[in-house]
């Protein structure tokens, strides 16, 4: 079958803000043929289109038209744009206020005036229903605007009932009614547009992180070129103090780099040629010079910025039960106040008007905004705090899951480790021989790197650095001869040298695998094991030539991070590690883990990580595994939320994981379960106030004791009080992790 192609598509929409609306405009999208899947988000304004190849921006645009909201084909300046909305809502508002003042000033001096002259009361009257008029003109013009443009597309939406509703007052006669209520819903607007610009603001700046311009070296001149045309292979130079415009390497200079933007470390780092450097990032006191590696648009911050802005429009598990319940009700509401105005007095014999204001004030409370608000303001704050702590987190789904976290299984190498393991030991077995000669300590090594030259594993490169060969070229030796490199995956490694075919791994990879006994070298091995060394053997199929150990060091916020872990109410913490259960050991009993499952195959660690998670369900938490994404990546997949560490530079782990931690610092762990914690916990008072305010005004609607702008000030107040409980999330959390 031809595979389907999968193109994406981004928008930005316009006035897409009460939250009920993003239904519609994903609604509208969806019917385009073609189109696969749509993601709309009220809080961002940002329209994401899966289609198959097919379908025109022009197209989505036109059928989210039609259901009442413009599309921007360009790309949104999501600051600028959420600037206009605000300001012309606040001067609607502000003069919809005026007038209402205005108005109930006349009213007043009407009442008031005892000796007015004849004739002048009636004139202060008319006066102040004049000033009702305006005010209820300039309060409604945003919402009236809406409205049409819903019900010339034939559908109805939140906007629709206020004007029902305001217009049912002005018919009843009931001018201030109305004058409030329309008031009320644009200082609403007007709150809501403010929250939602704050959360935007959180993320829009990322990008701004890069400088616009840098300075190039072409064909020995420097010249200024704008970022945008740099290219792979340039050489930038970058002075004291200036962000760094691409990601690259260094070829010459020595400074330190801040690389909080990026990674959310505080501290400086140390940067010399052959380091690796970030777009963003913050030269100190020294020039580097910086080959470019990735062009501008394909960054680590670019691809950040992407990423966060996808994490947004994917929703929350609880977001979708909103949305599901906001679908139904609205119309059984309307319904219902169709059934308290209309039907009930004809059946009652009841006089008409009461109850024709009952029926407006329950249209009112028909709007779901403040509890389909209630998700995504947290989550987008919760994600977009995150992001500029070096911690990415992919969407509310991840967030909410690890704030659920119950257990934290963690690998070894590399993660609780600094992952790069220092040679300490190397046996030779007696009498072992290669191409004829006899093996010392370093013609072991030298075969060793011949076999791991390839690999990517920390113990190749261990062995590798203890090796210190040169090039197959220049080297000779042993090296030259080296042919067809294969690593064998949680093992070790297999090459031809010297015409043979040699293996390096774990000591199951000779013992089970090849069925060569290590016999009184394995013994050497298992002692060097229990002081928490790491061995590997060297051989062929048909004996074993000798062993290499190696010491991998803790990292040094390894015990801190395990103690914040707890401290964010994770009840248990797993080691998982292909290493031997010896070494494993030494390093759970030093960090005070409670659990270690070591000597672990890549199958079986995924076989480990799903029997956690299945353990936790019934409970409803949820098993995080933490490892470098590489390496680790089925594991991290296995897990409910794979945490990868040090992500920054590898697109793989970036890509795959729930979440990327984009430094090695293990303490982000903690933290982002304490953020999910704090973000669950408000998602859950959002949802609480919005439904226990709209239970509260729906009951006193159907008794007739809920006037019109109280409808108003409940739906405007909740969605208010939601937005600012999710901002609480921007705030930092207690003292630093480490990262500022
Ligand atoms: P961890 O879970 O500690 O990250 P891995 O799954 O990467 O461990 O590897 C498990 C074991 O397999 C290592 O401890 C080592 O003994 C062996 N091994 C894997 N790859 C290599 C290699 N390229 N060279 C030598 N040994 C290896
Ligand atoms: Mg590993």
């Amino acid at each position: 079958m031809l595979a389907r192609r999968r193109c994406e598509l981004d928008l930005a929409v316009e006035g897409m803000d009460c939250p009920a609306c993003a239904l519609k405009v994903e609604a509208g999208a969806r019917s385009v043929t073609g189109v696969i899947s749509a993601e709309a988000s009220a809080v961002t304004g940002a329209l994401r289109v899966v289609h198959d190849g097919t379908v025109r921006p022009e197209d989505v645009a036109a059928a989210v038209k039609a259901r009442g909201y413009r599309v921007r084909l360009l790309r949104r300046d999501p600051e600028r744009e959420g600037e206009d909305v605000l300001r012309r809502r606040l001067g609607l508002a502000v003069g919809s206020g005026a007038f209402l003042a205005a108005a109930f000033l006349a009213r007043w001096v009407a009442a008031a005036w005892t000796g007015a002259p004849p004739g002048w009361p009636s004139v202060l009257t008319r006066l102040a229903a004049a000033l009702f008029l305006l005010s209820t003109a300039l309060g409604g013009r945003l919402v009236a605007v809406r409205a049409l443009e819903a019900l010339r597309s034939r559908t109805v939406n939140f906007e629709v009932l206020v004007i029902v509703a305001a217009l049912g007052a002005i018919a009843l006669g009931d001018l201030p009614e109305a004058a409030l209520v329309l008031f009320l819903f644009a200082v609403g607007e007007t709150l809501e547009a403010a929250g939602v610009r704050r959360t935007r603001r959180a993320l829009g700046s990322l990008l701004d992180l890069v400088p616009r311009t840098a300075l190039v070296r072409r064909e020995g001149r420097e010249l200024e070129v704008p970022v945008a045309e740099l290219r792979v292979g340039d050489t930038v130079i970058v002075r004291p103090g200036e962000r760094l415009p691409v990601d690259g390497e260094v070829v010459a200079g020595l400074s330190h780099v801040n690389q909080a933007p990026v990674t959310g470390e505080a501290m400086p780092v140390a940067k010399g040629p052959g380091d690796r450097v970030f777009a963003g990032t913050v030269n100190g006191a020294g020039a580097l010079e910086v080959v470019s590696t990735r062009d501008p648009e394909d960054t680590t911050l670019a691809r950040v910025v992407h990423l966060v802005e996808e994490a947004q429009l994917r929703k929350a598990r609880h977001q979708r039960q909103v949305d599901r319940f906001a679908a139904w009700y609205t119309p059984v509401v309307v319904g219902l106040a169709v059934v308290v105005g209309l039907v009930t007095p004809a059946v009652l014999g009841r006089p008409l008007i009461p109850y024709v204001y009952r029926a407006l004030a329950l249209l009112l409370v028909a709007c779901p905004c403040a509890l389909v608000l209630s998700t995504p303001v947290a989550v987008v704050a919760a994600i977009g705090q995150a992001a500029r702590r070096g911690v990415l987190v992919k969407g509310g789904q991840a967030l909410e899951a690890m704030g659920r976290a119950g257990v934290v299984a963690l690998d070894k190498t590399g993660t609780l480790t600094v992952g790069r393991p220092e040679v300490s030991d190397v046996v030779v077995a007696p009498g072992a021989q290669v191409a004829g000669r006899p093996l010392d300590e370093s013609s072991l090594l030298e075969l060793a790197a011949a076999v791991e030259w390839r690999s990517e594993h920390p113990l190749a490169e261990a062995i590798r650095r203890r090796a210190a060969l040169g090039s197959p070229e220049t080297d000779g030796g042993l090296l030259a001869t080296a042919r067809n490199f294969e690593a064998i995956p949680g093992r070790g490694a297999k090459a031809r040298v010297a015409g043979r075919n040699y293996y390096v791994g774990r000591r199951l990879l000779f013992e089970s695998d090849l069925g060569v006994p290590t016999g009184e070298l394995g013994r050497v091995g298992e002692s060097l094991e229990r002081e928490g060394k790491t061995v590997v053997y060297v051989g062929c199929h048909s004996e074993v030539l000798g062993l290499i150990a190696a010491g991998d060091t803790l990292r040094p916020e390894a015990e801190e991070a395990v103690a914040r872990l707890r401290r964010a109410g994770v009840d248990r913490l797993v080691l998982l590690t292909g290493d031997n259960p010896a070494t494993a050991r030494v390093v759970a009993e030093r960090l005070g883990l409670d659990d270690c499952r070591a000597g672990l195959l890549p199958e079986t660690k995924v076989g480990e990580v799903e029997a956690l998670a299945a353990a936790l369900r019934p409970e409803g938490r949820t098993l995080v595994m933490v490892g470098d994404g590489v390496n680790d990546a089925p594991a991290l997949a296995a897990a409910d939320i794979g945490v990868a560490m040090g992500a920054a530079g590898t697109d793989q782990a970036l890509e795959a994981a729930d979440v990327a931690l984009m430094s090695d610092d293990l303490r982000q762990v903690a933290y982002a379960v304490r953020l999910g914690r704090r973000a669950v916990a408000v998602i859950r008072q959002n949802v609480a106030v919005a439904v226990g305010i709209k239970v509260a005004a729906l009951a006193l609607a159907s008794a007739g004791l809920l006037q019109l702008w109280m409808a108003v000030l409940a739906d405007t107040g909740t969605t208010v009080l939601v937005i600012l409980n999710g901002l609480r999330l921007l705030r930092e959390d207690g003292p630093g992790t480490g990262a500022a």
